[in-house]
This record gives structure tokens, sequence and C-alpha cells, in this order.
């Protein structure tokens, strides 16, 4: 595999649902709101805007009805609903504002009983069933793989068992294919050689990727998976974040940080960094902390973005 550098990639925005989703303090629909309409303003057209699961389980997306209710509908944008089973499934199509399901299936056993409840087969079934849901209902669906990385109880993730999992959801039909790196344990050179084989073994299905920073590799993750074959990026402002099943989980890698390294790479991502930059410096007055992001501790520097 030759690393090649795109023109572009599709940036998703997944701070209102995955950067928020294990902050303990409940944070208002109305600041969920202003976090969309600022990620819209900033560039994003692919927002994950919550999910469909249990409140008792995780508190912060219990307002996932109301979130969806008030959702601006602007030409463009298209927005996510992440759901685990069929029952959130149907909760999200019934908004009638969502344009995207999210499924997830988890790579190892453990981990899909902690998140979902299911073996690993098991939620590559339901995620399969969630995408023909979503296709019946007139919506799009995709596939993010959790914990293709590594497995928070189980450890290391075999790479053969990852894009078997990946042929196994093509069958689907998703618009895209995720590799989510739940934990944030990937290192580039283990993502440059998964994203490579699983774009071989799915495309011309789009392959979308997901890291947290939990050790630092968050950002080098990224590059490597852009220059793999990645074609959607995940980011979530500020760089918060982490899952409510996952030990030790942290935050996201940071829109800002994403959209500058790309950005400086040559890399278009749509996005406005100076408009995340001042979103960023709402976030962390509703936060009420500084957030892990570093490009917005840090001076500007002279940088144009075409979006
Ligand atoms: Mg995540």
């Amino acid at each position: 595999m030759i690393p090649t550098t795109p023109g572009a990639i599709t940036f998703v925005e997944v701070g209102p649902r995955d950067g928020l989703q294990n902050e303990k303090t409940l944070v208002s629909t109305a600041d969920k709101l202003e976090l969309i309409r600022r990620s819209i303003d900033a560039g994003a057209r692919r927002i994950e805007v919550t999910s469909f699961v249990n409140p008792k389980r995780v508190p912060q997306m219990a307002d996932a009805d109301d979130v969806c209710a008030a959702l601006p509908q602007t030409e463009g944008v298209s927005y996510i609903g992440l759901v685990l089973n069929a029952r959130g499934a149907e909760r999200a199509i019934a908004t009638g504002t969502l344009h995207e399901l999210g499924a997830v299936c988890v790579a190892s056993d453990r981990f899909a009983m902690a998140n979902q409840g299911q073996t690993s087969d098991e939620s590559v079934d339901s995620a399969k069933a969630i995408v023909a849901m979503a296709q019946a209902a007139g919506l799009k669906g995709q596939v993010t793989i959790g914990a293709s990385f590594g497995c928070p109880f189980e450890g290391e993730v075999s790479e053969d068992r990852v894009v078997a999992m990946a042929t196994r959801l093509a069958a689907a039909n998703p618009i895209e294919i995720g590799l989510a790196d739940t934990i944030g344990v990937a290192d580039p050179a283990h993502v440059a050689r998964l994203v490579a084989r699983v774009v071989e073994a799915v495309g011309p299905i789009p392959v979308r990727v997901h890291f947290h920073n939990t050790r630092g590799t968050g950002i080098a993750n990224v590059w490597a998976a852009v220059q793999a074959g990645a074609s959607v990026v995940d980011a979530a402002l500020g760089g918060l974040g982490g899952c409510p099943f996952a030990p030790g989980a942290a935050g996201n890698v940071a829109s800002e940080d994403v959209v500058y390294m790309l950005g400086r790479a040559g890399v278009n991502t749509g996005m406005d960094l100076g408009k995340l930059v001042e979103a960023n410096h709402w976030l962390a007055k509703v936060m009420d902390r500084k957030l892990p992001a570093m490009v917005a501790q840090a001076p500007a520097f002279p940088f144009i973005q075409t979006a």
C-alpha cells in the first residue's frame, strides 16, 4: 500500500453524541441544539446529533426525541442518530427529522455484551437489520465496528476478524463502514494496515474512522487512516468524549485539531477553523472547564481554509 494524500475528506461532527454522552453534568437540550447550530455554521454537513439508548444507562441522551424535534432543517445537512437495537431504530425513524441511522457492532464478545448485550456475531446481524430498517424507511444506514483496534476487556483484536466483519456488513449495503478505536489504543501503523485492508475488502463502500485520543495517538491515527484510504473522519468539538461502557475511555479526537492538521496538509474538510475555535470557547463556558482540544488554546496561525 502506497500512502496517498487525498484532496478532501468528509468530516462528521460527533460532539453532540459521542462528545457529550459520558459527561456527568447534564447539558441542556438548548445547549445541545446550539452546539449543532454552531457546527453547521462552521461547515459541518454530517452531524451525529444524539443516540437512542436506554436513558437509565446513558442519562445524557435522555432528551434524544426533544433534540430531534427541534433540529434546524438546513439544506445539505444530514443528521445521524446512533442506535444500538431495533427499538432504538424505531424511535429514531419516528422522529422524522433524521437522515441517517448509525448502527454499531463490536469486534469483541465481552465489549459487545457490555455495550449492547450481544455477542460480536449477534451485533453484526443486528447492525445489518438496523441498516435494512433505515433503508426501508427511506433513510441512509451506516455501521461502525466498535473496538476495531482493541478491547477494554479482551485486549488485542484480530485484524482478520475486523476485515471479516466488514465484509459481512457490506452485504447490507450501508452508505459506509466505520472503524472505531473506542478506547484509544490504536497506533498509526495498525491503522494504516487495517484501513487499507478494509478499503480493499468493502470498496466501493467508503470507510469511515473514529478515533479517541486516550493515549495521545488520535491525531496521528487520523493521518494514517486518511493516507490509507479512509474518506470519512469523525471528530468532536473540544475533544470531549468517552464511552459509558468502556472503562477509562477518554476524549474523541478534537474537531479543531483534525481540521487544523488536515487543512494545513492540503486536505479539504469543508470546515472553518476560526468558527470552530469560537465554538470551542463557547463550549468551554457551557462545560465550565478547559477542553482537551489543543488548537483552540494556541495562538492563531496564518491559515486559509477554503470551504
Ligand atoms: Mg466513540
